[in-house]
């Protein structure tokens, strides 16, 4: 079936004696398991809403198996900490989420596990693998500045060297790109933003064959970051419409990208679907949509403080993907953690704005652009 049919289908487990149409919510920490194959219970992510998200994922991932956390930083945990041992070396790619690099530069290496960091460039990823090179973790495109790996070319050479290769698809999700397809071991969402989709949930994912999947939950069962049964449920119901909101924001952004590049007042614009990104040639072969996601610099003489509180329908807001437009500064939120000389270095300037394109009508979203623009 075609992701609009598997977003609002795959995984439902109906409760038939009831009649109604959706997965009912099983409020309960305490289940029986005599007569079950397995012993379930919320923090094992084994419960009944667990299991219809995590089929959904699945699907839509075409994975084996899957996992839903609390949140998108638990998801990211689980794998580091779940398949990463003392010894290990871990290739990135630079300019990931803030917080993922904090992660790892601030936890993983109280732990013995040392990093290296590298430029999108497939080749320049297998030069920073070394004999100890665990996993490699990138994100594509990536946050703030919409960077695209080449994820065919990055899966084969982890292949064959057996590193475990992990994305971020939070982005781009799972109706725009499949990276287990293009050979990716591991995919993971911050569910937060597009898969919940309307700015009201916590949660992460990660998809993956089931022997990896099983080590990462072994790990993660003791680590503790499940997410509640409501929120599961919650996530459940977002995801149906998923492939229809992440498919009008993408088209919104393309537009609003577009129009942002001739306009005087902007430096310069970072997205995908444009010819003059670095990226565009990898993100037309292994995208299906350029996303909803889009960066740009003021030009020099717009302070970007005085433009943002003079957007009125665009809402200046942390956190991304929700079916409202929102616009932040990442030096203040996302990228707050990340040192200035190293935020400098990546092009993450004070005036680089990252906007999150929802699914309004695309005139009214640059009308207000272009007010507080001028
Ligand atoms: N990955 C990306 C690309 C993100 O933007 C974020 C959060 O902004 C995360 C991971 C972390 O997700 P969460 O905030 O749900 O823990």
């Amino acid at each position: 079936m075609k992701k609009s049919t598997q977003s609002v289908h795959a995984g439902t487990r109906r409760d038939k004696n009831m009649g109604g149409l959706n997965t009912p919510l099983l409020a309960s920490s305490a289940i029986e398991y005599l007569d079950d194959s397995e012993v379930r219970y919320p923090r094992y992510f084994n419960t009944l809403n667990h299991d219809v998200v995590a089929d959904k994922m699945n699907v839509l991932e075409h994975a084996g198996a899957g996992l839903v956390t609390s949140s998108g930083m638990a998801a990211i945990s689980a794998i580091f900490f779940g398949l990463l041992h003392s010894g290990d070396h871990l290739v990135l790619t630079e300019g990931l989420y803030g917080g993922t690099h904090s992660l790892i530069v601030n936890e993983l290496q109280r732990f013995g596990i040392t990093y290296s960091t590298t430029s999108a460039d497939a080749k320049s990823i297998e030069a920073a693998a070394l004999p100890e090179t665990r996993m490699i973790f990138l994100e594509s495109p990536s946050n703030p500045l919409l960077t695209v790996v080449d994820l065919h070319a990055v899966a084969s050479y982890a292949k064959t060297r057996g590193i475990i290769s992990v994305i971020d698809n939070t982005f781009a999700t799972p109706i725009l790109q499949n990276p287990l397809i293009l050979g990716f071991d591991l995919v993971m969402h911050s569910g937060t933003k597009y898969l919940g989709g309307h700015s009201d949930l916590c949660c992460g994912t990660v998809n993956g064959p089931v022997g990896l999947i099983a080590k990462v939950r072994n790990h993660a069962t003791t680590y503790g970051g499940c997410l509640n049964a409501q929120d599961c449920y919650l996530l459940e119901r977002s995801l149906k419409t998923l492939e229809i909101r992440v498919n009008r924001q993408s088209s919104n952004a393309e537009k609003i990208a577009r129009y942002l590049d001739k306009n005087k007042n902007i430096k310069r614009v970072f997205y995908p679907g444009l010819k003059n990104h670095p990226g565009n040639a990898f993100a037309t072969q292994q995208m299906s949509g350029y996303g909803g996601m889009l960066s740009f610099e003021l030009a020099d003489d717009r302070d970007p403080i005085t433009f943002l509180r003079r957007l009125e329908l665009v809402k200046c807001a942390v956190s991304l993907g929700g079916v409202e437009s929102t616009i932040c500064q990442p030096v203040a939120t996302s990228h707050q953690k990340v040192s200035e000389q190293e935020r400098t270095r990546l092009g993450i300037t004070a005036g680089l704005l990252r906007l999150s394109v929802g699914i309004e009508d695309v005139e009214d979203i640059t009308t207000d652009l272009s007010q507080a623009l001028t």
